[in-house]
Parts: structure tokens; C-alpha cells; sequence
């Protein structure tokens, strides 16, 4: 006799919101019911280890009958008690999870679509499931059935061998919800959907599939015929042995699984044993996405569970920095069972993330050490986000991630790490020092960099826009400090000479006063220049925001109201001062108008906007004209 029964409350919950929901992933049923059969057969082939009764055969078969509507899913797995029935399908979230009981929005229902929500989820695409079931550990079979309202029923059933049959009663089309149900009846979608998510599961997954054959003798006429096929590969690639796997089957790998159309760069294949145990499979493309450093780009890893596909991109699992990293996490540790807490997913998660971002950091050290081609290659194209790593987050990452970068030189025209410029540094050098602008050529001839080239220093070129914020926030390595060539004191004199030229400032104060004066608003001050030696003048910017910086911030969308202070700076050995201070004895204002020569050209030097070119260019003409009057 049926026996009918209620659901568990949080069942019917659970299984109102799948029902009713415009859910988007229906099709992960098949994931989660095959998954189940594959745990089912695990099962059973454990207490076969005990009991000597092993069994070589197992396997998930998937029956379409499209006429009756029904998809069939066996396994010969441990299969039900009568009591298991009960307690496994009449209730959902046997720990309790609090989730259900809080109640579920529409993230939450992300989240079942991601972890799974087991056997339930056949009732989002069957109006009738029926499991027909005999256990290991007993010689009655059971039918269970259900229309996923609030209640099911058992009784007792005829079934030979020990296993669990699931019949789907696939649910009308419904055109106003656009809901496409067929599609499930079809083979070629449900091969799909098992290469899609259930590819490594560890036993076959068999179908009988539809062909067509053309016999010669029958003059063209098709013949149709069935032959039963193994739909999933069921080792996963990253499962095999590190020595059995081949670099071309990890590239061909990588290429199908990711769509590139290049090998990678670089393959990193971890399998972890321990508290956390899960295999990792990562790669470094060889060339970058090119919407890498757009909002629109998602990173993250795929995430599978025992071989079974959870969820594509997996944000968790990879830092920021390292965003260009492709690959697969698959741990045993995670389950698919929504029923167990999801917190405990995100400590796993977690813990597996921060093994992962020590293992690419290792991975890039070695790189840079063993293959440096191949790390040059690697950091032209991802360089910039390892800086932006250092310049996020206020720089919480910049022990893990500064020997990674690397920059050209004043000296080199290869990347050159932090730790090998500061082994190469002299020894009276007390800073590292960087200079800013468009390349090699236009940065060395930069009037900053005069004496600093005159005492051999070599100088880090800063290219990209982002360098100076991230030394900004790097300001050390080693203990020593960052020094931009156009800011502040470069420390390039010693104390003899820096009294001698304190003196010549004071006694030409009343010069540099009236340059000052007529740039006001432009400059903060005027000085003498302890760094240039061949140039005329120089603009430096005070402490602070530099130009190279100003220049960046008014590029932006926003372009913010920013201005790095300006400090005019002039080479008093240059014959230009002594220009300087004899027209100053004739004509001051004369000497006006020079200085805002002096300062625009300047400007032009660094790369900035001419704030007044008109009056630049009258006062050039006027320069000319009046040196050639007489
Ligand atoms: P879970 O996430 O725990 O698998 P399900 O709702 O999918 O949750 O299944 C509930 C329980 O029913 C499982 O934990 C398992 O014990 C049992 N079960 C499900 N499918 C099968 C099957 N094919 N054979 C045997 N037992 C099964």
C-alpha cells in the first residue's frame, strides 16, 4: 500500500522558490542528480572494499524517451532503505542550515545555482518525479513518487539489482515564460549538458545515441540505428599524475577550456594534500585580454567539486593582481549540498585562495630567476597590474609583490628588480631614483637628471602612469628611499659646496625676489639649482603631488582640479645667470619678461601646457626684434 507523506517545511520553501522562480539555471537538474548517482556509487564501492563483493561494472545510464516525456537516470549505487527515502528526500537541509530558515531572496538563489540543491532540482523541470530504489542492505524494493507539491508517497516495488532508477516526468513547454522544456529530451542537449558539468565524473555516464547510417547496397536510404556511448571523459586532466601529462595536452587543455587561440605562457598544476585538500590548474595567458584593465572584467577561477563542475568564475579564489590568471580549482572539500553551511565553503575557499596567491608569487620569483625571457615576457604584459597591486589597498600587498617588478634604467636597457638595482648601487648613492616621462631618450635628456648623470647613478625610467602612485606608496625598498630626480633635494652635493652655494643664494636674493615676483600664481619659488650643471633651468614641484602625477590625475575622466606646487630652478654656473644679472642692472623688467620665458620653456620641457602661448610667442618675437636692433 502507497503511504503518502508531507514535506519537511523547509522543504516545501525550497522547493515553492525553484518551482516558481523564474530560474535561470534549470539546467543544472542533470548536474546535481548525476552527481548524486556518481556519490551513490561511491558508496558502494567502499563497503564493497569491506564486504568483498567487488564490483567492476558500475556505471550512470540515461534513458530519453521523448514520446512519454520522460528522462531516466540509473545508477547501481547503494540505493535506498525505505527509511533513507524518508529521511534523504523528504527532508531538505537536514543540519538545519540556517539559510533556509532565514528565507531566500534571489541571491540566494545564485547561490543555489552555483552549489547545487540536489535531487529537488529535478522538480524544475519535472512535474512528476519518480525514484524507483533498492538498497544494499535490503531485499525489498521502493517506489517513491512526487509531484513536488507538499507531499510523496512510497511503497513497495519489484527492482532486481541494488541501485537507484529516477524517472523525470518532463514538464509541458510553457511559451509565455519562454520556458523550453523539450530542449531536456533532446539528446544533443543532454550530451551537452554532461560534458558541461559532469565531464570527470569518475564513472561513465552512458546514453544510447541515435546515428544514421547510408548502406551501400540500399541505394541511399538512411538507416537509423542506436549505439549506446560514454558521454563523459571521466578523468580530469589535472587529476592525472604531474609525470603522465603531457605540455601539449595541458596546452590543448587550456585552449579548449578557455577559448584562447595561443598556448599559455606559463601552466601552474598544484595538487595539495592536507587540511585543505583540493588540485589547482593555472594559467598565465600568453597575451592579455584585451578588456583586462576594464570594469567589464571579470577574473576568477572555475570551480569544481570532486571532479564535478560548480561555477565559472570564482572571484574568491584569485587577488586582484593576479586577475590575468586562468584556470580551475577542484576540491573534495566542497560539497555541492547547499544543506551544509556556506560559511564553511568561504573558509575553505578562503584558505585555498591564499595558498593559490603564494603559489603564483613563487611561481613569477622562480620565472624571474630561471627563465627571464619568458619573466620579461610576462611582465610586459601584466606588469602594470602587478603595480596596481602595490598601489592598491594602500599598499597591504607590497612585501608580497615588489620583487616581481621591475623597470628599465638610465643604465639598462632590460628589466632591472628593485634588488638588483640596489646590488648594483654606489656607495656613497643614498637613494633609489626615478625619473618620469615617455621613454629612455626623453627622460635622460630631462635637465633634472644633469648631475645625477654626471655622478653615474643609474635612474629607474617611470613610463606608466601608474608608477609614481605606486612609489608613492612602495616610498622604500630595503630602507632605502625612493627619490623622484624632479622633486625636492637629490642630496647630489656635499657639505662644503652646499655652505658655499647658501651663500651665493643669499647674495643673489634680490634677483631670484623679482624673477619670483613677476611669476607669481605660476611658481611657489624661485632657486638655485644644485642638480642641474649643463641646463639653463628646471621646474621641480615641491613636496607632495608631483607634475608627472598632475599630469596623470587631469588625464582621467574626471579630471580633477589637482596642481603640483612649482619651483623654478636656475643653474647659477650657467652663462644664462650671468645674462640674467647683468640685465638686471640696466633693465628689471626686462628680466620679467625673461623669467616668463624661462618659465615657459620649462614647462614645455616637462611636458605640460603652456598656460599663455601667445603671450609666449609675442615675448620670443619681442626678444628677437630687439636683439637686433641696433
Ligand atoms: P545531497 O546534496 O546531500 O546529495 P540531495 O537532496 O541531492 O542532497 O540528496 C539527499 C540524499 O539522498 C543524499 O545525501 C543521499 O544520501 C541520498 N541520495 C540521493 N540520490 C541518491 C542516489 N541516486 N542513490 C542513493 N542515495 C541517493
Amino acid at each position: 500500500m502507497a503511504k503518502t507523506k508531507q514535506f519537511k517545511t523547509e522543504s516545501k520553501k525550497l522547493l515553492d522558490l525553484m518551482i516558481n522562480s523564474i530560474y535561470t539555471h534549470k539546467e543544472i537538474f542533470l548536474r546535481e542528480l548525476i552527481s548524486n548517482a556518481s556519490d551513490a556509487i561511491d558508496k558502494r564501492h567502499y563497503l564493497s572494499l569491506t564486504n568483498a563483493d567487488l564490483m567492476d561494472d558500475y556505471q550512470i545510464v540515461i534513458d530519453l524517451d521523448e514520446e512519454a516525456r520522460t528522462i531516466t537516470i540509473s545508477d547501481n549505487g547503494v540505493g535506498f532503505t525505505e527509511d533513507e527515502l524518508i529521511n534523504n528526500l523528504g527532508v531538505i537541509a537536514r543540519s538545519g542550515s540556517k539559510e533556509f530558515k532565514d528565507g531566500l531572496d534571489n541571491d540566494d538563489l545564485e547561490i543555489i545555482g552555483q552549489f547545487g540543491v540536489g535531487f529537488y532540482s529535478a522538480f524544475m523541470v519535472s512535474k512528476k518525479v519518480t525514484v524507483l530504489t533498492k538498497s544494499v542492505n535490503s531485499d525489498q524494493a521502493y517506489k517513491w513518487t512526487s509531484e513536488g507539491t507538499s507531499s510523496y508517497t512510497i511503497s513497495n516495488a519489484e527492482k532486481d539489482e541494488p541501485g537507484t532508477t529516477i524517472i523525470l516526468s518532463v514538464r509541458d513547454n510553457n511559451e509565455e515564460l519562454e520556458d523550453n522544456y523539450d530542449e531536456y529530451l533532446r539528446e544533443y542537449s543532454i550530451k551537452n549538458l554532461v560534458k558541461k558539468y559532469s565531464d570527470y565524473v569518475r564513472y561513465p555516464i552512458k546514453m544510447d545515441i541515435t546515428k544514421t547510417d547510408y548502406p551501400e547496397d540500399e541505394k541511399g536510404k538512411a538507416i537509423e540505428y542506436s549505439e549506446t556511448e560514454v558521454l563523459n571523459s571521466m578523468i580530469p586532466i589535472w587529476k592525472k599524475s604531474k609525470s603522465d601529462i603531457k605540455e601539449e595536452d595541458l596546452n590543448e587543455f587550456y585552449k579548449h577550456q578557455f577559448n584562447d587561440y595561443t598556448d599559455p605562457l606559463k601552466v601552474i598544476h598544484s595538487k595539495v594534500e592536507g587540511l585543505t585538500t583540493y588540485t589547482s590548474l593555472l594559467f598565465i595567458p600568453k597575451k592579455p585580454p584585451v578588456d583586462l584593465y576594464s570594469e567589464k572584467f571579470e577574473k576568477g577561477l572555475q570551480l569544481y567539486s570532486k571532479g564535478v563542475f560548480i561555477m565559472d568564475k570564482n572571484k574568491q579564489l584569485i587577488p586582484d593582481y593576479f586577475r590575468f590568471v586562468r584556470g580551475l580549482v577542484d576540491s573534495s572539500d566542497l560539497s555541492l549540498n547547499i544543506s551544509r553551511e556556506m560559511l564553511q565553503h568561504d573558509r575553505q575557499l578562503k584558505k585555498i585562495a591564499s595558498h593559490l596567491e603564494k603559489k603564483i608569487k613563487n611561481e613569477l620569483e622562480k620565472m624571474q630567476k630561471n627563465e627571464r625571457e619568458l619573466y620579461n615576457e610576462f611582465y610586459t604584459n601584466y606588469g602594470v597590474n602587478l603595480k596596481y597591486g602595490i598601489y592598491e589597498g594602500y599598499g597591504v600587498n607590497k612585501e608580497l609583490l615588489q620583487d616581481l617588478i621591475m623597470f628599465k634604467t638610465s643604465k639598462s636597457d632590460d628589466f632591472v628588480t628593485l634588488k638588483e638595482y640596489t646590488k648594483n648601487i654606489k656607495e656613497e648613492q643614498k637613494y633609489i631614483y626615478y625619473a618620469s616621462g615617455k621613454n629612455k631618450q626623453s627622460i635622460l635628456s630631462l635637465p633634472q637628471m644633469d648631475l645625477i648623470k654626471d655622478k653615474d647613478y643609474e635612474v629607474l625610467l617611470f613610463t606608466d602612469d601608474i608608477d609614481e602612485f605606486m612609489v608613492s606608496i612602495l616610498m622604500k625598498y630595503n630602507d632605502l628611499e625612493f627619490k623622484n630626480v624632479a622633486q625636492g633635494d637629490l642630496d647630489l652635493i656635499d657639505e662644503s659646496e652646499i655652505e658655499k652655494f647658501d651663500e651665493l643664494e643669499k647674495e643673489k636674493k634680490s634677483l631670484l625676489d623679482l624673477i619670483k615676483e613677476s611669476l607669481t600664481d605660476k611658481v611657489t619659488d624661485v632657486k638655485l639649482s644644485k642638480r642641474l650643471k649643463d641646463s639653463p633651468v628646471c621646474l621641480v614641484s615641491g613636496e607632495g603631488l608631483s607634475m608627472e602625477m598632475e599630469k596623470v590625475l587631469k588625464n582621467m575622466p574626471t579630471n580633477p582640479d589637482v596642481k603640483a606646487s612649482k619651483i623654478l630652478e636656475i643653474n647659477p654656473n650657467h652663462d644664462l645667470f650671468k645674462t640674467l644679472e647683468k640685465v638686471n642692472e640696466t633693465n628689471p623688467d626686462k628680466v620679467k619678461e625673461y623669467a616668463k620665458i624661462l618659465y615657459s620653456q620649462a614647462l614645455l620641457i616637462e611636458g605640460l601646457p603652456l598656460e599663455n602661448p601667445v603671450e609666449f610667442s609675442n615675448l620670443m618675437v619681442k626678444l628677437m626684434v630687439d636683439a637686433n636692433k641696433e
